[in-house]
């Protein structure tokens, strides 16, 4: 059963109703909430070390977007399930992202260094759709990051942001569309930002969608329990089957299941 794990960098959920169709109508069919939380501090490569490890950037210690090795090193999703025999995909245009698994955990891997430039995200769909489609993977996180580019470049809920969030919106149906029937897949941004920037924590960098469609999920379900970026890991973990690390601090989010 293939689970997808789409994550849109700095994709404010207040943009979601207004300018993401497909998105929403995801979030319509599945269980999600507007109002999940990221961690301090609400930059990119914490966040997903945070979201992979399941443990706050104070456990982790990457607080910035350069990689430091673990002071007490734990295991990720990536490693978790490739221990378990899964075979894992990471699609990416964002290099820094290559750490948030351990060499050896991935069966496939695709970066192309375009996050700068708007058609970037386009591009990684261009190549990632005939690779699921010719040879499905257990487990696959795709990266989109032009979204949090655009907003660095011309402020967040600018109409370029708008504009570029609604353009990667595409992009998840498309991706969606390659899922079989009985796959599922989340969706989450890892912070959102405000004026040109992010990192800090008010809740326009901190409050980010989440949202998990498929059989096994609740159907427009509003999650009301608090979710935290740490739950994601624990949560693919139960998807797949998967026990989670003793050492992971999230929980399964249990309230968006039917089983
Ligand atoms: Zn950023």
């Amino acid at each position: 059963m293939a689970t997808y794990f789409i994550l849109i960098d700095g994709l404010r959920p207040d943009v979601v109703p207004d300018n993401c169709p497909n998105l929403a109508a995801l979030f319509a069919r599945g269980a999600s909430t507007l109002r999940a939380r990221s961690v301090m501090p609400s930059i990119t490569l914490p966040c997903h070390t945070s979201i992979f490890h399941s443990v706050p950037p104070q456990r982790h210690g990457v607080t910035t977007n350069t990689f430091t090795p673990f002071a007490r090193p734990l295991p990720g999703l990536m490693d978790v399930a490739r221990a378990a025999g899964k075979r894992c995909g990471l699609f990416y245009n964002w290099e820094q992202l290559r750490d948030i698994n351990k060499p050896g955990s991935l069966f496939r891997s695709v970066f192309i260094d375009n996050v700068e430039t708007m058609s970037g995200d386009d591009e990684m769909c261009d190549v990632t759709v005939p690779l699921l489609l010719a040879d499905p993977l257990d487990f696959c996180f795709i990266y989109y990051g032009t979204t949090d580019t655009c907003g660095h470049n011309h402020g967040w809920l600018s109409p370029e942001y708008r504009a570029q969030c609604a353009r990667v919106d595409k992009l998840v149906a498309r991706i969606v569309a390659t899922l079989p029937a009985d796959g599922h897949v989340l969706v989450q941004a890892d912070h959102g930002g405000h004026d040109r920037t992010h990192g800090t924590d008010q809740d326009a960098d901190m409050l980010i969608p989440w949202g998990l469609a498929g059989p096994r999920v609740k159907p427009g379900y509003a999650l009301t329990e608090p979710v935290s970026l740490l739950d994601t890991a624990p949560t693919l973990a139960y998807l797949l089957g998967l026990t989670p690390d003793p050492h992971w601090e999230g929980r399964v989010v249990r309230e968006a299941f039917i089983d």
